[in-house]
Parts: C-alpha cells; sequence; structure tokens
C-alpha cells in the first residue's frame, strides 16, 4: 500500500511553503539534516516540539505588570525620543501610557524612523514584551510584537518557544508550523479503543495543535494529555515496526526442540563448579524457548564475570541433544580463541564436537574444519562475526549465540539474522541495558539476567589516584608483584585513533620496562591475532606480571590469578567502559584492586564518572547512571550505529508509556497481522507519520 495520500502535504519539501527562499531553505536543511540530497519536509517542522511557552494574556495595565514577566499593554503613544546624532548607541525611548500609569519602550540601533512608523505618536498600540525597569521607570527594551488594535487576534498569547539555531529565530519557526499545521488533516485513529478509554486522549490532530498552538499555557507541556498522546504515538510507531521486523526474521517458522538431557548433563558434570541459582534460571529460560514451536530471540545480560559463558555452553549442548548445531560469535578472533578455549575441554569431556574458526588458519586445516561443520561432526562452532561472511556451510545449524552484543552494530545484527534466518538466538552483553532501552533497541527480546555473581567471589577495592603519584603506585606494584599478583594496565584512549593508542601503550611499555624488565608485556589492537594470543598466553601461563594493553582486552578476557587493574587516563573512559574494565580482574578467589589514573583537569562529569565507579560495582546502577549523565543515545553506542533518537517522547518524563506501547503494538499485530481493515490503515498511517514505513513491505499479504 503507498503512503496515504492525506499524508502528502506534509512529505512536501520545506522549499515549497510560503515564505522559504533559498536562504531559509537552506537554513531549515541545515537545522533538519534531512540527509544526502534531499530537502527537509513539512513533517520535520510539525515534529519539531516547542521547548516551552511564553505566557502573554496578563493584561492587567502598566500599574499591574511586575518586572521581569512578560506582559501585554494597550498603550497610547505620547512622544519619541531619538538618540542625539553624535551619540548613535544611545537607544531610542518611546513614551507610553495607558490609564494605570507610564512606560517607555526602548529600541537600540533603531536608525532609519521605522520605530515612528511602528508606534505613531497619537495612536494606541498592543505591545508585547518582557518589563524591565530602568532611572526609576518601568520599561520595555525591544517588545516582541507590537500589534494594531483590530488586530489583537494575530497576537499568540500562549507562545510557544522552539530551540533555536543559528540564524533561525523562534518567530520564523512559529509561523512556519502554523502553516504547516494547517495542512494536517484529520487522521484516523490508530490508538486502539481500550487505552483510548482510559486516558481520552486528544486526536493526533489536536495534541498537535495543543503544542503548537497553546490555548493555555499547559496545553502543550510534557507531563499533559497532548504530549503524552504523542510520546505514547512515537513509541507505538517504533515498537510496531521493530515487531514487525522481528516477526518476519523471527517468524513462527521455528523448530520445537526435544532434549534428552544426556549431553547436558555430561556437561555439568565436568564443570568445575556448580551452576548459580541465576544460570540455572536462565539455562532453564532457554530451554523453555527453545521447546517452544517459535524462534527463540533471548538477551542474556549479565555483568562482567557473571559467567554467562557457561550458560551459553549449556544452550549449545541442548542443542545438540535435539541434533542441531550452534555456533557463537564474538567481536574479537581473541575472544574467540579465549572462549575456544575455556569451552574445548568441557565440549570434549562431554562428547560435543567442537572447532575454532578464525580468518587466519592454514587451508589444510581450514578445509577439515570445514567439512566437520558441514557435516554435522561439530557440534560447536566458535568464531568472529566473520563467520557468517565467508560461506560457511553448516550441515544444520539451529542457534546463534552472540556474545558481547553491543559491539556489534545494528546493521550487523541485520545481516546475521539475514543468514541464520531460522535460527534461534541467544545474544549475551556485558553492558547491563535497563529495560527502556532493551524494549528501544531490541524490541521484544525476552531477558534473562545474571544477577549474582558466581560464589566465592571477591569484592574489588576501588581506588582513584592521580597521575602524579606514579612513583607510589610502582613501590605498590613491586610489592603486589613480589606476593604473586598479575596486573592489567590499560592505557588512555585518545581521540577513538588506534594508532595514537598503541603510541601511549607502546609509551608506558617502554617506562614499565625500565622498573620491571622482562616482566612486562604490551598487547594492542595492532597486533596480529597470533602475536596477541602469543602474549595473552605468556600473561595467563603467569610468564608475564604485567600485561600493557590498550582496550583490545576490554571485553570477555579471562585470567583468574590477574587480581589488579590499573586504568591510565580513567577520565577518558566512559562508565560502561571502565565498569567491564574493571571485571577483567576480581574473577578468581583472591581479594583484587582496580586503580584509577586519572590526570587534572577533571571536568564535572569525568568526576562524577570515577566517583560512581568507586561507590558501586552494581553494572545495572552504573548503566541507570550512565544514563543520567550520557543521555540515553549513547549507552550502546548508538549514535555510531544510527539509531534514530526521539523527537516527541522525553524518555525522562515518558518512560512508562514505552511498555503500554510494546504491549497495545504486540496485541495489534496479534489480532491483525496483515495490518488491514480501517485500524490496520491507521496503524499504517502511524507508521508513515514516524518514518517507520520500511517495516510495511515485511509484513506478510493475507
Ligand atoms: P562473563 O559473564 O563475563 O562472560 P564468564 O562466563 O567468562 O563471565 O565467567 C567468568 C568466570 O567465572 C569464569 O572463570 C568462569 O569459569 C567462572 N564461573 C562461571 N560460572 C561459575 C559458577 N557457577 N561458579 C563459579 N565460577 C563460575
Ligand atoms: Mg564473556
Amino acid at each position: 500500500m503507498p503512503r496515504p495520500s492525506t499524508l502528502d502535504p506534509l512529505f512536501r519539501s520545506l522549499r515549497s511553503i510560503k515564505g522559504v527562499g533559498p536562504q531559509l531553505g537552506a537554513l531549515l536543511n541545515r537545522f533538519f539534516s534531512p540527509g544526502e540530497g534531499q530537502d527537509a519536509i513539512a513533517l520535520d517542522l510539525l515534529m519539531h516540539m516547542p521547548a516551552g511557552v511564553i505566557d502573554r494574556r496578563r493584561m492587567d495595565g502598566v500599574a499591574g505588570t511586575f518586572v521581569g514577566h512578560t506582559a501585554t499593554l494597550k498603550l497610547h503613544i505620547d512622544r519619541h525620543e531619538a538618540p542625539p546624532r553624535n551619540m548613535p548607541t544611545r537607544p531610542h525611548r518611546v513614551f507610553a501610557h495607558d490609564e494605570t500609569g507610564e512606560i517607555q519602550l526602548v529600541y537600540f540601533r533603531a536608525q532609519g524612523g521605522w520605530v515612528e512608523k511602528l508606534l505613531p505618536v497619537g495612536e494606541d498600540r498592543y505591545v508585547s514584551g518582557e518589563i524591565g525597569f530602568f532611572g526609576g521607570m518601568k520599561q520595555i527594551t525591544h517588545p516582541d510584537y507590537v500589534i494594531e488594535v483590530e488586530k489583537l487576534a494575530t497576537l499568540p498569547l500562549v507562545e510557544p518557544v522552539y530551540p533555536l539555531t543559528q540564524g533561525l529565530s523562534s518567530r520564523a519557526l512559529t509561523k512556519l508550523i502554523r502553516e504547516v499545521l494547517g495542512t494536517l488533516p484529520e487522521l484516523p485513529e490508530w490508538i486502539g479503543e481500550d487505552r483510548q478509554a482510559q486516558f481520552k486522549w486528544p486526536s493526533f490532530h489536536a495534541a498537535m495543535t495543543s503544542v503548537h498552538v497553546p490555548a493555555q499555557p499547559n496545553d502543550g507541556e510534557l507531563w499533559g494529555p497532548a504530549r503524552m498522546r504523542l510520546a505514547y504515538d512515537e513509541y507505538l510507531a517504533g515498537q510496531l515496526a521493530l515487531l514487525i521486523v522481528r516477526s518476519t526474521l523471527v517468524s513462527a517458522r521455528g523448530i520445537a526442540r526435544t532434549f534428552t538431557g544426556e549431553i547436558t548433563a555430561r556437561v555439568e558434570t565436568a564443570l568445575p563448579f556448580a551452576l548459580t541459582e541465576g544460570q540455572k534460571h536462565a539455562v532453564e529460560d532457554i530451554r523453555r524457548d527453545l521447546a517452544a514451536p517459535e524462534r527463540m530471540s533471548r538477551l542474556l545480560q549479565g555483568d562482567v564475570g557473571a559467567g554467562k559463558t557457561v550458560v551459553a555452553l549449556m544452550a549449545m549442548a541442548a542443542m545438540a541433544e535435539s541434533g542441531a548445531q550452534s555456533s557463537l560469535m564474538s567481536p574479537t578472533e581473541l575472544l574467540a580463541s579465549q572462549h575456544f578455549r575455556t569451552l574445548k575441554p568441557l565440549a570434549d569431556a562431554a562428547g560435543l564436537g567442537i572447532a575454532l574458526l578464525t580468518g587466519k588458519q592454514p587451508a589444510a586445516e581450514r578445509r577439515a574444519i570445514l567439512e566437520g561443520i558441514a557435516s554435522g561432526a561439530t557440534s560447536i562452532v566458535v568464531g568472529t562475526h566473520a563467520l557468517f561472511q565467508s560461506g560457511v556451510e553448516f550441515h544444520n545449524l539451529g542457534l546463534t549465540v552472540v556474545d558481547e552484543q553491543h559491539r556489534f552494530g545494528v546493521h550487523q545484527r541485520l545481516a546475521l539474522s539475514e543468514k541464520g534466518k531460522y535460527t534461534d538466538l541467544l545474544v549475551m552483553t556485558a553492558t547491563p541495558i535497563p529495560r527502556t532501552l532493551v524494549l528501544t533497541h531490541f524490541g521484544d527480546m525476552a531477558v534473562s539476567v545474571l544477577r549474582e555473581k558466581p560464589r566465592g567471589r571477591q569484592p574489588i577495592d576501588t581506588a582513584v589516584l592521580s597521575i602524579t603519584e606514579y612513583p607510589r603506585v610502582i613501590q605498590r606494584l613491586q610489592a603486589r608483584i613480589a606476593e604473586g599478583a598479575q596486573v592489567f594496565w590499560v592505557t588512555p584512549l585518545v581521540e577513538e585513533s588506534e594508532v595514537l593508542d598503541v603510541v601511549s601503550a607502546e609509551d608506558r611499555f617502554a617506562a614499565l620496562k625500565t622498573e620491571f624488565g622482562d616482566q612486562v608485556a604490551l598487547v594492542h589492537g595492532r597486533m596480529s591475532a597470533a602475536a596477541k594470543q602469543e602474549v595473552m598466553d605468556r600473561f595467563q601461563r603467569d610468564e608475564v606480571k604485567i600485561l600493557v594493553a590498550t582496550t583490545v582486552i576490554e571485553v570477555g578476557v579471562d585470567v583468574p590469578n590477574a587480581t589488579i587493574m590499573i586504568i591510565e587516563h580513567a577520565e577518558r573512559f566512559g562508565l560502561a567502559q571502565l565498569h567491564q574494565l574493571r571485571g577483567r580482574v576480581g574473577r578468581g578467589t583472591q581479594r583484587s584492586a582496580c586503580l584509577l589514573l586519572f590526570k587534572e583537569p577533571l571536568s564535572e562529569t569525568a568526576k562524577a564518572r570515577l566517583e560512581t565507579i568507586k561507590s558501586t560495582e552494581d553494572g545495572f546502577e552504573i548503566a541507570e547512571r550512565d544514563l543520567d549523565l550520557r543521555g540515553q543515545g549513547d549507552v550502546l553506542g548508538t549514535r555510531q550505529s544510527g539509531m534514530p533518537g526521539y523527537h516527541l517522547a522525553v524518555p525522562d518524563v515518558h518512560r512508562h508509556l514505552l511498555e503500554w506501547a510494546h504491549g497495545d503494538a504486540q496485541a495489534a499485530l496479534k489480532d491483525n497481522p496483515g495490518l488491514t481493515g480501517p485500524r490496520g490503515e491507521a496503524l499504517r498511517t502511524l507508521l508513515y507519520l514516524f518514518r517507520k514505513d520500511l517495516a510495511l513491505p515485511l509484513i506478510r499479504a493475507g
């Protein structure tokens, strides 16, 4: 179905709007940045929400005004006092009065006689602006409006104020937006009857009118019914689109798996520890999903060190019991081979075929691995994302496990679902994601959370110290290393430049070498996978005591004997990253420490970040705090991945509506998967309105 023609006026280029010339057009394009080669459209203006209102309704006469407040006065103009010719910086003053008192209207740089024309002596005018006080008298400097008496109706008594941009005044926007609003038709109602009966929200049209042309100052306030409705609409459109995309990806065409329980039992026996309650629950969740006829789409959230890998292994073992293969994908080859080494002995003990596939294996070895995968002899394939790009043929792939999801962009995620079209999906993330973000970014993925850490975990002592204390740090380190400790030393992030990251790592490496000699090793992102692996192996075998690293070690690396984490230039790292890095220690049975070295000057937010990390180890608390400090776009690195933000919804205020929109979208699609009939058409209109119509072709006919 093409876009409903009723919406056409909203999709025309802004340049076609009366009063938008080339200059203003260019300005608006810069402001709304519609993308390469495109013009901003009327809809952009409609969706541009005011930041507040100016209330001009106070009309109590000069005597009734308060300094600092905005008022509208009906004034009689008495006389003008232009600045003397030799003093052009003096203001032009207009003396006026009403029956309650006198006031001055003040204009700077008012040459050319336009003020005289605007405010003719002897006539009455409505004047609106902020009341000031100067030289013992009330005044208005540069009134916002001067209006002839019979044209009072054109004065916006409650005036919305729009966020400004260079060269684009709120007033100009107001005019354009009113113009666009005039072309907005009444649209069919897409909100379900139940929801409408519950809230009695205004229609979309009425809500937009309340916001852009408010009659009362609170008509458009964030928690008022108009903005609530619009926020809900935006969430609903987003959720609907996500669900449509997912329902086609996931579809009902999963396979209901049955399990013998044999292999999982052997894995459990082979584990050197008992599963935690959280791990057991997660495994149960997953088995229930796999046993259901729908495709699984589950997010396994667990703080760093929470023990997600074992859960993944149990899932993959269950899959093998049902006769299907699994793949485990990591963001880097380093992590892939680490996973492989962790899992191999357990898989061997359980009689599960496991293989590691990297981009750098010799041809013969690779061929043998590919054969194992194609024949089905290999049950578990560990690799990176490249696994799916290299045309690997599976015998019968049933489950894909993606580790450290937030490292994968949205595009990769889609590509991945494309490949494993009918496979179950388990996504593991160490970034604890608040519920709002789960809904926003993952749609209706089911979630399992590992909250408790495996037994025996020690709390981590975190300290924040200036780099000027370097000599003392070295002294302490010497003592700790003599006691057998191993140390991660992470060097700063340099402006997203990998090259400079490496430079700073090499500098630190050289400096530490003068103190610790061969006990120090270096690993960074520019080394070959093999070289990295070799260094990691030596660190793991305790031949290296201090591992200097760029953030390549950020995710997943597991060395239980490493008990000290030092992060240099900690002020340059984000909260999530600091938390992840700290999670590299505290994995064994010994007490661990994390040292955050900073360099002055510290910004307020950097200070707040370091304080947060020092004060808590609870990943969820840190994630919430991160949300506060950075705003929601950034937590998942979504800026880079091109996720659009919200225009109408303000998550801090409207968060709760997201849950409802989610449930309502789910119900709507369940009742009406083809989006047919009047309600279906209305929902399609909604998707066009919020430019989520890319999801529409995915709706299956019938
Ligand atoms: P993450 O969730 O960060 O991926 P891992 O799966 O790497 O965590 O587990 C971290 C460490 O905890 C590993 O050394 C693992 O062997 C250990 N571990 C996992 N589960 C348990 C458990 N139930 N009891 C004790 N140790 C566990
Ligand atoms: Mg892990």
